[in-house]
């Protein structure tokens, strides 16, 4: 951490920071300019605020040059992290990105079993499908619960699809385990440090998704979190930001992101180009987009009738338009393949 003094500064300030800095255990070089004296402030800093050394008499700036998000930076691990999803679905690295595919809201049974037949077909390796729903308004639809978690069960013993379904409340943290091969964090929950801290403990790859409107350092953090609890089977989910403008997209897709997470992370990142943009008819668009980034994954909604979908039917593909967006993902992904420098 880097305290910058201000030009006027005293000797009694500068030595005010400098035991300040000592007392929390921590070393201090001193650059002592014409103008200004900068302090490094050498040790633990990850665990101390800039605020505590911003409002010391005499300092004008305080900067950090360590990210705070140690085990998910780049800095700690140089390779990409491959997450594995019950023993053979790879995300990340050098792996062809996988596909997740399936509805909103897991609706009944059968609906289910004819979305998870056609993702598996056209080449998905993952269901997706929420029986714990977070809605806006109270009175949505907020998910079959333990039925929902039960027809994704028997989804996945059908088609031999690996299952991942949104948890919300720690207190269904077991019985969520029972029935998913990797745990949803929506993007409402990125911060709910207690949810995070208890699938921290847990056996289970989680997706993080990206908060409405956190900064990539935040959602960095709550990887970290994650982590630092024990668990390090993580794959990130950009899907979409809040901006000024919602008019013609639900969220404002940040394709960029994947790059940037690629180079600040070891994680594998994916992308839901369905929560992203809101609108049926930009998925593909966006899901092509987010691959040629270097997306490690894609999580896209499917249903028979997106028109008559329980939640999110306007982002939804119908089984013809998914089936396509396979069939250019498929030719993407062949021109794609990494040119050795
Ligand atoms: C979902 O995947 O259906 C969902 C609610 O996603 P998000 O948390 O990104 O809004
Ligand atoms: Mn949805």
């Amino acid at each position: 951490m880097i305290i910058i003094m201000e030009p006027n500064a005293s000797e009694e300030q500068i030595q005010n920071v400098v035991n300040h800095v000592h007392s929390l255990g921590m070393r201090t070089v001193l650059n002592c300019g014409v103008i200004q004296t900068v302090i490094a402030a050498i040790g633990e800093t990850p665990k101390y605020s800039t605020d505590q050394f911003e409002i010391l008499d005499g300092v004008r700036k305080v900067e950090r040059i360590q990210v705070p998000f140690k085990l998910v930076s780049r800095d700690s691990h140089h390779d990409d992290s491959v997450i594995t999803v019950r023993n053979n679905i790879k995300f990340g690295g050098d792996n062809p990105p996988v596909i997740i595919a399936g509805p909103c809201s897991v609706e009944n049974e059968e609906n289910l079993i004819a979305i998870a037949k056609i993702a598996k077909e056209c080449g998905a390796k993952m269901l997706r499908g929420g029986a714990f729903k977070p809605r806006t308004g109270p009175r949505m639809f907020e998910g079959l619960g333990k039925l929902g978690l039960q027809f994704l069960d028997v989804a996945r013993k059908q088609t031999g699809l690996a299952v991942v379904t949104e948890i919300m409340d720690v207190r269904d943290l077991d019985l969520v385990c029972e029935f998913t091969d990797m745990l949803q964090i929506g993007a409402r929950n990125m911060q709910n440090f207690t949810l995070l801290n208890e699938v921290g403990r847990a056996d289970k790859p989680v997706l993080l998704k990206r908060g409405l409107s956190a900064t990539i350092d935040e959602w960095l953090l709550a990887a970290e979190r994650i982590m630092d609890k024990g668990n390090s089977k993580i794959i990130l989910c950009e899907r979409g930001i809040r901006t000024f403008d919602n008019k013609y997209t639900r969220n404002t897709a940040d394709i960029a992101a994947i790059p940037v997470i690629k180079r600040l992370s070891h994680l594998p990142v994916i992308f839901d180009p369905s929560h992203a943009t809101g609108k049926w008819n930009l998925v593909a668009p966006l899901a092509k987009a987010a691959v040629v980034a270097g997306a490690h994954g894609l999580i896209i909604e499917v249903h028979p009738d997106p028109e008559k979908a329980l939640s999110d039917g306007a982002q939804t593909l119908n089984f013809d338009n998914f089936k396509l967006l396979c069939r250019e993902l498929e030719k993407l992904v062949s021109v794609l393949s990494p040119v050795k420098s």
